[in-house]
């Protein structure tokens, strides 16, 4: 049977509870287990899919299609273990399912209460879909305190009960701040965020405090006394220079030892740390850097292209050189300054997007790409945008453009309104905004001779995706006589899935998102690919 391992957060949110997970189930299966990792969300939508990257960051799609958590990225770049629909649940699709049972008198007349409908759902979840692993991680979103949080708490604490103790672990993870004023380290944080989750009837195991320094010796006793936890379970973890120092750091602090010993279990194998010693090394020494420009809408906020920032990084590993990430905002960016805002640049991405806003921007920096043998890679609508400008400026169709955001053009970018994917009908014109995209993994077939099928080093690919609109494959003979050539197509032959250009270095665009499988101990043949372009470029 697996072990359990939750781990939940106290004091403040973003303390990087998803790295530290994703950090232990690395350490865990160097050791020689099996691992696998799981997100429990406490926010009411169903899914995060219909929500704003500027809100929430990216959301990360899974091979089976699940629209996720972008913890979920974190988890799959660390443990190499692709992320399942079972892997991430919230609030809203729990309560979604409990009422939907509920409308079909499935609870027998019963009064349908959080505790223990809600809870025995949740419980459900965390067992759900597993067999042969070593060890189940459950992340907890969100922290102690909140009241979003609480029927997760409740059913962990009821879970470790029912599979008895001994085979779950409670990690909590808090904050231990330095006050300047005082010149002084906190540790009352920590024992109220203990407190709290006592209080709900959870005693945690172990707990990793994060902290800009190293906390005194008199300190962690001091949280051990006060949290009733062994100070060998009393963990710091200081900020790392590069999240890839994560997985070094735990080790040294000794997180995956304690583990292990809690549920006695012994090492398999001597942990392997030398790919991330290279990486750190990598990241933090390389002189050679490439200015790679990220033309999109949600710039402003970090974490909206988070798997997108890792891909790039994971291309420079391969290279050896330093990425460094030109965040523009294509609403901002004028015809006019196009050519200064992009003159040291050596590579321009165009990533995923939806609507109108910022399409003017993105059009006319692939033109500058296009005419100026910049390495380019459109991802997505970035693909659907490099098609819409070669359509105007070299087939001369002026109206050309994607129905997304003008029903009256010319559609070289349209809704084909059915979908077939696994015997099920997605309707791409549904009302419904959740769930009615073409989600997840899809096969595509490269041609002979071309710079994909080179880079790829093979003729058929799986690539996850997440649209609505495609390229209209009846424009495919205009395109190519003028030198767009569709080299990638769906095993059918009806959707474009990959375009380049001839007679250009490095002009890619996919229908896919290739950055969702990029790993930094496995770099995505494309980033890699187009990180070595720009770096040839002068
Ligand atoms: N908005 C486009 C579509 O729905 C592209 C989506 C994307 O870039 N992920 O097809």
């Amino acid at each position: 049977m697996a072990r359990y391992i939750f781990v939940t957060g106290g004091v403040v949110s973003s303390l990087g509870k998803g790295l530290s997970s994703a950090s232990l189930a690395y350490l865990l299966q160097s050791r020689g287990y099996k691992v696998r990792l799981r997100k429990l969300d406490p926010y009411l939508n169903v899914d995060p899919g219909t929500m704003s990257p500027f809100q929430h960051g990216e959301v990360f799609v899974t091979d089976d299609g699940a629209e996720t958590d972008l913890d979920l990225g974190h988890y799959e770049r660390f443990s190499q273990v692709s992320a399942k629909k079972s892997d991430n649940i919230t609030t809203g699709k729990i309560y979604n399912d409990v009422l939907k049972k509920e409308r079909k008198g499935k609870y027998l007349g019963k009064t349908v209460q959080v505790i223990p409908h809600i809870t025995d759902r949740i419980k459900e979840f965390i067992k759900n879909d597993s067999s042969k692993e070593d060890f189940i991680i459950c992340e907890i979103g969100g922290i102690v305190g909140d009241i979003e949080s609480l029927p997760f708490v409740e059913a962990i604490r009821q879970f470790a009960n029912d599979i008895k103790k001994k085979n779950a672990l409670f990690i909590h993870l808090t904050l231990v701040p330095y006050l300047k004023s005082s010149d002084e380290i906190k540790t009352k944080p920590t024992q109220h965020s203990v407190k709290e989750l006592r209080s709900i009837g959870i005693q945690p195991d172990i707990i990793i405090c994060r902290s800009d320094r190293s906390i005194p010796l008199e300190h962690r006793k001091k949280i051990s006394l006060f949290c009733n936890v062994h100070i060998n379970n009393v963990i710091e973890t200081v900020d790392v220079r590069t999240i890839y120092e994560a997985p070094i750091s735990f080790f040294k602090e000794k997180l995956d030892k304690r583990v292990l010993d809690y549920f006695k279990l012994r090492s398999k194998k001597s942990v392997n740390l030398s790919p991330w010693k290279k990486i750190t090394n990598i990241i933090l020494n390389t002189k050679k850097q490439v200015n790679i420009a990220i033309i999109g809408k949600y710039v402003d906020l970090k974490d909206a292209y988070k798997s997108l920032d890792e891909a790039l990084t994971h291309g420079g590993f391969d290279n050896k050189v330093k990425v460094n990430l030109v965040r523009i905002d294509s609403e901002q960016l004028k015809i006019s300054e196009i050519k200064s805002k992009l003159k040291n640049i050596s590579g321009i991405l165009i990533p995923g997007g939806f609507g109108k806003r910022g399409t003017k921007g993105k059009i006319e920096a692939i033109k500058f790409a296009r005419k100026n043998n910049i390495p380019f890679l459109g991802i997505c609508y970035g693909m659907q945008m490099a098609i819409i400008e070669f359509a105007r400026n070299k087939l001369n169709l002026k109206r050309a453009t994607s129905s997304e955001f003008d029903k009256k053009g010319l559609p070289v970018i349209g809704l084909i309104n059915e979908w077939n994917k696994d015997g099920k009908i997605i309707k791409g014109t549904d009302k419904n905004l959740g769930g009615t995209m073409r989600l997840g993994s899809y096969d595509a077939k490269l041609q002979d001779h071309s710079l994909v099928k080179k880079i790829y080093g093979k003729s058929l690919i799986k690539e996850r995706h997440r649209h609505r609109y495609e390229v209209n494959i009846n424009f495919r003979e205009k395109f190519e006589k003028k030198g767009l050539i569709f080299s990638g197509l769906s095993p059918d032959g009806k959707l474009p899935e990959i375009i380049e250009l001839n007679n250009h270095p490095w002009f890619i665009g996919v229908q896919f998102h290739p950055e969702f499988k990029s790993r930094p101990l496995s770099p995505h043949p494309l980033f890699s690919s187009f990180i070595k372009a720009a770096k040839n470029h002068k």
